[in-house]
């Protein structure tokens, strides 16, 4: 079974990275001006990058 992983819409990041800060475990980073996702299978699908980011840049896709 695969979780939903949080997908960046770039046209609407503005970088302020408040994804990164709440993530519980840690698996977004910084790369430049854009979050990226380097320990998917950290991600736990809790949705609180989805839910914080101001842009609404981000929402949780199945693989
Ligand atoms: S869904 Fe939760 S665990 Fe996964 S990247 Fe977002 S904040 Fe982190």
């Amino acid at each position: 079974m695969n979780f939903p992983l949080p997908v960046l819409d770039i046209t609407r990041c503005t970088g302020v990275a408040d994804c990164v800060a709440v993530c519980p475990t840690y698996c977004l980073e910084m790369d430049g001006p854009l979050p990226w996702l380097p320990r998917p299978a950290d991600c736990i699908s809790c949705g609180l990058c989805v839910l914080i980011c101001p842009a609404e840049a981000l929402t949780l896709a199945a693989e």
